[in-house]
């Protein structure tokens, strides 16, 4: 039965720990929010991917034979932690890593997995998540974008939106219609579609922290090959469904935005500066954060015994984003004059947790319907 307090896993902190020590020693994001710095810092996470690469901690938990180190959670959990006691940067392949990798290595063919996996764990390719739509957001069974098959893939046409990184995406894990006749729910196939096509546009929106992370995007005639066809065609649901894929990586999500909260709470406590008032109030947020780091412990713990591990995992989101919005404000209220920028950024970035990778309306109903099994 594995745990944090085993000696591999206090072995494997030690390495981390030395090794993060080291590679940081020259990076740390400003976090300001300004453009200029954001065009900076996309370049500090594309370098610190690559140095991940590199030393072998991009991809923790894929298995050994796709070039990951067949760690499990509690390695992941372990590097979080200590990456955020050391203010490493967040890799910036992060979605590749997550959904689309997890996604080929289960429903790829070995053609797939061969083409796909390699570029993903390097960083030399960038991948984006083209679930939402401008009328399909929590309801991704509304999805309108279309694929249409021709005699060896298919054209797509369509819009979505809110897609982070597609300004430097090279892939889009792309969710398209592929049927008007089938039930719903059996009408929708995924694409690991090439975004480097002309008819493929790009238009960056501009966000209130100042900055475009995310953009629309338009696909007017847009061509996947059979060969990017992920799975069966029309049987894409479980590949995307916030009840598949998206809601398993609760736990990975949580484990990814303690390091950012972390950060965030580090600069609170310097920015409060003793003020006993800002003290009182940092401490007790403080035992908040501690709460959330052991939440995620336990809940990888019962992941890893094979404990019932789906409805902790499930309150974790609604926790984190509420926190770290918690924080921020905070910030935003001592605007300290030294991190005045910092916070303008935090604060608005914050505000983004409650509605990406399910709004905290979606969690309250999953939380009351799945877990406490309260009637609709
Ligand atoms: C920073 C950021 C990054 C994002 N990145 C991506 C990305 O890379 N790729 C991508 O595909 N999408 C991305 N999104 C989009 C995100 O997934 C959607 O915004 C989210 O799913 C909500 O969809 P929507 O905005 O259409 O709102 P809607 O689904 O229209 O919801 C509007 C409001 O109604 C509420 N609501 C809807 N249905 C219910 C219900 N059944 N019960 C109770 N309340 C309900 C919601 O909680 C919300 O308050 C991103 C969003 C943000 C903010």
């Amino acid at each position: 039965m594995r745990s944090f307090s085993e000696p591999a896993a206090e072995a494997f902190r030690s390495e981390v720990r030395e090794w993060l020590i080291k590679a940081t020693s020259d990076v740390r994001a400003t976090g300001s929010g300004i453009q200029a710095d954001l065009d900076a810092e996309l370049q500090l996470r594309r370098d610190w991917d690559r140095k991940l690469a590199n030393a072998g901690y991009a991809a923790l938990t894929w298995p050994v034979e796709y070039g990951g180190r067949g760690f499990d959670a509690i390695e992941e959990v372990i590097f979080a932690e200590e990456s955020a006691a050391a203010h490493a940067p967040i890799p910036i392949n992060q979605f590749g890593r997550r959904t689309p990798a997890s996604a080929i290595m289960e429903y790829g063919t070995p053609q797939q997995r061969a083409r796909f996996l390699p570029p993903i764990l390097s960083g030399d390719e960038i991948w984006c998540e083209g679930f939402s739509e401008p009328d399909a957001g929590s309801d991704l069974a509304a999805v309108a974008t279309t694929a249409v098959r021709e005699t060896d893939g298919y054209r797509i046409i369509g819009t979505k939106v809110w897609t982070s990184l597609a300004h430097i995406a090279d892939r889009c894990y792309l969710l398209a219609r592929t049927s008007d006749d089938a039930p719903r729910h059996h009408n929708v196939s995924v694409f690991l579609l090439n975004m480097k096509q002309p008819e493929v546009r790009v238009i960056p929106i501009k966000q209130i922290t100042g900055a475009s992370e995310f953009s629309r995007v338009t696909f007017d005639g847009v061509w996947a090959g059979d060969d990017e066809l992920l799975g069966v065609e029309n049987e894409g649901w479980p590949l995307a469904s916030l009840v598949g894929l998206r809601t398993m990586n609760q736990l990975s999500l949580a484990t990814r935005y303690y390091v950012t909260i972390r950060d965030n709470f580090d600069q609170l406590r310097e920015c409060c500066n003793a003020a006993p008032e800002c003290t009182r109030r940092v401490d007790r947020i403080g035992v908040k954060v501690e709460l959330l780091r052991w939440h995620v412990m336990r809940t990888t713990e019962m992941k890893m015994i094979g404990r019932e591990w789906q409805s902790p995992s499930s309150v974790l989101h609604l926790y984190w984003a509420e926190l770290w919005q918690e924080i921020t404000q905070l910030g935003l209220e001592q605007m300290c004059v030294d991190h005045e920028k910092y916070w303008r950024r935090w604060y608005f970035e914050s505000r983004a947790a409650t509605i990406f990778a399910g709004t905290a309306q979606i969690q309250r109903n999953v939380i009351a319907e799945r877990i406490l099994g309260l009637p609709r």
